[in-house]
């Protein structure tokens, strides 16, 4: 079954609105085996929205339309489709009064074009929604390629979310014409590029059975691998697969399933029993706030000092005077008297400490925008690294964020972590 997803909005077209249904519905697809074929965006004009549909009925079976069935005068999708459909309108007396009722709930009486929302193509299906004023519906045309469904969902992600979820998934569910089920796994990584990935994993698996999917994110990068076969084999063969990508992937998988790198440095420190300091001059207390995005890190975490002034750096985390003026600020030495004067300061397991040039200015011949130096102190050793990273200030200190807590993950499991690499995209 060919699907195809319309998109349907004058937001989405001006850029004001980034087209987040398409995305969500075609991963939820994939995760129960289909694929998506197309992908189409169009305006709130009847014209564009009767093209479309009239385009795609030579390109997929199901076509998922989203937006344009709220009560506004731009809102054009149902009636649009009834005529692409060759069908009259009507009244869906049920629904008119579901509308009434909402508002009456909320203590408002309804505004009369409200009643649109209770107009359907004749023979439609209307599909419940809890969430909203608008229920979405689910027609059959005939055209010249054959028969197609339609599915008609209001714009608002909530609201086609569950949709989706109640209506739709199910009935594409029903229609799977064979019993294989499908099964997928997600690995994270980092600090290698989507092509070397590709090469590390490919021919690892059986093409017939598996599919690997790559999702950039950077500068976090997922691999996703699925699996189609009969049920009594399907989880035994995703364990297979995973194993396989596992072992290749190595050291450049932090994680699996749906996490992210604060996440899993938060899991190793527990593990170890181990705790945490940060002293940051260019990350500004990036590295905070992500490790403290994680529920329960009050575990681990001890605390930070965002060190921006030579001044700070020497008062309170004990750099000296001598070091900062001999390496400058953007310096192995002086990130490592960082790492460990926190260290001193708080009696962590681990210190963490940033320096760099994020930009846009600041720039030295010797030292140019987006050289950053991370140290790591520990009981015994203090690891130091520069950097030569690159884009905006918003990326500098992202990316620098990420390496200095690839490198707490990687101390945790006893490796060097100046290893970590970063990648050019
Ligand atoms: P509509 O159902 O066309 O009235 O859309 C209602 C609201 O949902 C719009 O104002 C947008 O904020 C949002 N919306 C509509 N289509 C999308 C889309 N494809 N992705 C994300 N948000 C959307
Ligand atoms: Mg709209």
């Amino acid at each position: 079954m060919r699907i195809a997803i319309l998109s349907t909005g004058d937001e989405l077209t001006t850029g004001r609105t980034l087209d987040t249904n398409a995305n969500y519905i075609a991963d939820q697809l994939l995760a129960i085996g289909y694929e998506v074929t197309t992908m189409m965006t169009v305006g709130d004009y009847p014209e564009r929205i009767i093209a479309a549909w009239r385009n795609l009925f030579s390109q997929a079976d199901v076509i998922i339309s989203t937006g344009g069935i709220g009560p506004t005068a731009d809102d054009l999708t149902t009636e649009t489709v009834a005529k692409v459909a060759g069908v009259e309108l009507v009244h869906d007396q049920a629904t008119a009064e579901r509308i009434r009722a909402m508002f009456q709930s909320m203590g408002r009486t309804m505004p009369e074009n409200n009643l649109k929302q209770a107009l359907f193509p004749a023979g439609a299906t209307i599909l419940r929604n809890d969430l909203g004023t608008a229920p979405g519906f689910r027609i059959e045309i005939a055209t010249e390629h054959g028969p197609r469904i339609g599915f008609i969902m209001p714009g608002v992600p909530r609201e086609m979310k569950h949709i989706m979820a109640e209506e739709v998934l199910p009935w594409l569910r029903s229609k799977r014409p064979d019993t294989h089920e499908y099964r997928s796994h997600t690995f994270q990584t980092f600090g290698i590029s989507e092509s070397a990935l590709d090469e590390t994993v490919a021919g690892v698996l059986d093409p017939e059975t598996t599919r690997l999917a790559f999702r950039a994110a950077f500068p976090q990068i997922s691999v996703r691998v699925s699996v189609h076969g009969p049920p009594e084999v399907v989880e035994g063969q995703l364990a297979d697969a995973a194993a396989k990508i596992r072992e290749s992937l190595g050291e450049y998988c932090y994680g699996e399933g749906d996490t992210d790198m604060e996440s899993e440095v938060g899991r190793r420190l527990t593990e170890a029993g181990a705790t945490i300091a940060f002293a940051e001059s260019c990350t500004g207390g990036l590295i905070g706030h992500r490790l403290t995005n994680v529920p329960g890190s009050s575990a681990y975490v001890l605390g930070g000092v965002v060190a921006y002034k030579n001044e700070v750096k020497h008062a309170v985390l004990n750099v000296a005077n001598n070091t900062l003026e001999k390496h400058g600020a953007v310096s192995r030495e002086v990130v490592e008297e960082m790492a460990q004067g926190v260290r001193t300061l708080t009696g962590a397991t681990y210190g963490l400490a940033t320096s760099g040039i994020a930009g846009p200015g600041g720039g030295l011949p010797d030292k140019p925008v987006g050289t950053v130096c991370i140290a790591l102190a520990r009981d015994g050793a203090t690891f130091s690294h520069q950097y030569q990273l690159w884009g905006n200030r918003e990326w500098v200190k992202v990316l620098t964020s990420q390496v200095a807590l690839d490198w707490v993950r990687r101390a945790t499991l006893g490796h060097d972590p100046t290893q970590s690499s970063v990648l050019r995209k």
